[in-house]
């Protein structure tokens, strides 16, 4: 076992060192250990509240109950987070020129944070606010989260946190520029995604359709795993990453 996560950490450096233009898919998983647990599975969120409260439909005939739940999620509990290694990870390929694009389903900045520049935020980010009736966006540091729920300082109405709620769609730029990227990649690489929500779990099935190879950073098998997987690096995203680097540098 360890030999096979040997040899495919050294192919997957070569792969990403002659690689033209890799392009990294994240989820939930990359940002666990700086210490924000996925919404599913063990210790998850969704173990502890609601979903509801996330559900558009309820949140606009409840803002106030959704507000207190949702601040303590993401402003106080999410808030104090710091990108860990696999986040600055992929900013120092970028900077290299190996990866040309993050494409992310996290909302929480992380990658942004550790200094990646061109970073798709498919589902939104958690940082910003959105009025619900004008469209007026506000950084969540400059709203008072002390009365909830908070109004549009533009024009009163209720705000909502600028990522996608259940029953929304995808913000259509983020979704035309990951189409854009994951049609030009020749390597994709995937780090802590189940590949359980759609629609963005078809991009790394249409990444392989196009010809890129498929590498896979998770301690556990995805959906991924047995079906388009290449090389499947079995480990938690930070310790992975660190070491797919030291290859790298060594090449
Ligand atoms: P997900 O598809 O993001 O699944 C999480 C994956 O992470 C699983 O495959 C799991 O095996 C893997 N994982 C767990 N620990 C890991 C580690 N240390 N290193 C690498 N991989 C690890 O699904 P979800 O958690 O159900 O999330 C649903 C949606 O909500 C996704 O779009 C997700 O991105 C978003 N979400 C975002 C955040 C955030 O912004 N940090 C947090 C929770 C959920
Ligand atoms: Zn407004």
């Amino acid at each position: 076992m360890i030999d096979l996560i040997q040899k495919n950490l050294e192919k997957s450096a070569i792969i990403l060192k002659n690689a033209k233009h890799a392009t990294a898919f994240t989820g939930a998983g990359i940002s666990v250990e700086s210490g924000i647990p996925p919404f599913r599975g063990d210790g998850g969120i969704w173990g502890k509240y609601d979903p509801k409260i996330l559900e558009l439909g309820y949140f606009l005939e409840n803002p106030e109950e959704s507000w207190i739940v949702i601040k303590e999620i993401f402003y106080e509990f999410f808030n104090v987070a710091k990108p860990n290694y696999a986040h600055l990870g992929l900013a120092d390929l970028e900077k290299r020129g190996i990866i040309k694009a993050v494409i992310t389903q996290n909302i929480d900045n992380l990658h942004q944070e550790a200094g990646s520049k061109n970073v798709i935020e498919f589902h939104g980010n958690s940082k910003i606010l959105i009025c619900t009736n004008c469209s007026h966006k506000e950084k969540v540091e400059n709203v008072n989260l002390e009365k909830l729920p908070p109004k549009c300082p533009k024009c009163k109405s209720l705000m909502k946190p600028d990522f996608i709620f259940f029953g929304e769609g995808i913000p259509q730029i983020a979704y035309q520029k990951s189409i854009f990227e994951t049609k030009n990649a020749d390597v994709f690489l995937l780090t802590g995604t189940s590949g359980s929500v759609v629609p963005a779990s078809y991009l790394p099935y249409d990444a392989k359709k196009n010809g890129a190879i498929i590498i896979e950073i998770n301690p556990e098998k995805s959906a991924y795993t047995n079906e388009i997987t290449d090389y499947f690096l079995k480990g938690k995203a930070a310790e992975i990453t660190k070491l797919l680097i030291e290859k790298i540098n060594l090449l």
